[in-house]
């Protein structure tokens, strides 16, 4: 199989990109089925295993890029309504300190983990008897500090544009 058209590995931006049939290797309801598998011969990177070759490199390049931070990537305005001049939908909701938020104690990087770690929990009833949040407090949580931050990145920036102008 041709790997000249996949991309390179996120990981370690190498090209030996391989991937390998295995003939009837199948299990479950692809019992007897062909599997491919498909690895980075460079720095050992390997991706999950699929009954389709051309799906396995669609996939492969479908992956987001490592390090997004870089300048070529396009721009995204923080609030549509914002960059179209709107009002704030939410008035002054968000003009609080970020103690006042849901989950207002954890930290901005706190909570982020915080909602990975527990935004797909399914606690059990003993578990919310006992005073384990929901999943729906986290991404409550999350939901607001991403807003609340939204309006405090704004208020930095128009900060920093005034004091560039005086
Ligand atoms: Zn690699």
């Amino acid at each position: 199989m041709s790997t000249s058209e996949l991309k390179p590995c996120p990981f370690c931006d190498g090209i030996d990109i391989r991937i390998t049939r295995h003939p009837g290797a199948g299990r479950g309801e692809h019992h007897g089925e062909d599997v491919y598998s498909m690895g980075c011969y460079d720095c050992g990177a390997t991706f999950p295993n699929r009954y389709r070759g051309d799906l396995l490199v669609v996939s492969w390049n479908r992956r987001a890029p490592m390090g997004t931070c870089s300048p070529q990537v396009p721009h995204t305005p923080a609030a549509k309504w914002r960059e179209n001049g709107e009002p704030d939908p939410h008035g002054s909701s968000y003009n609080c300190e970020r103690a006042a938020l849901p989950m207002g104690d954890m930290t901005d990087d706190e909570l982020a983990n915080a909602v990975f770690m527990h935004g797909n929990e399914r606690p059990s009833l003993a578990e919310m008897m006992a005073g384990k949040p929901m999943p729906i407090a986290y991404l409550t949580a999350a939901k607001e500090r991403i807003r609340w931050l939204s309006r405090k990145l704004m208020e930095a920036q128009r900060g920093a544009t005034t004091g560039e102008q005086q």
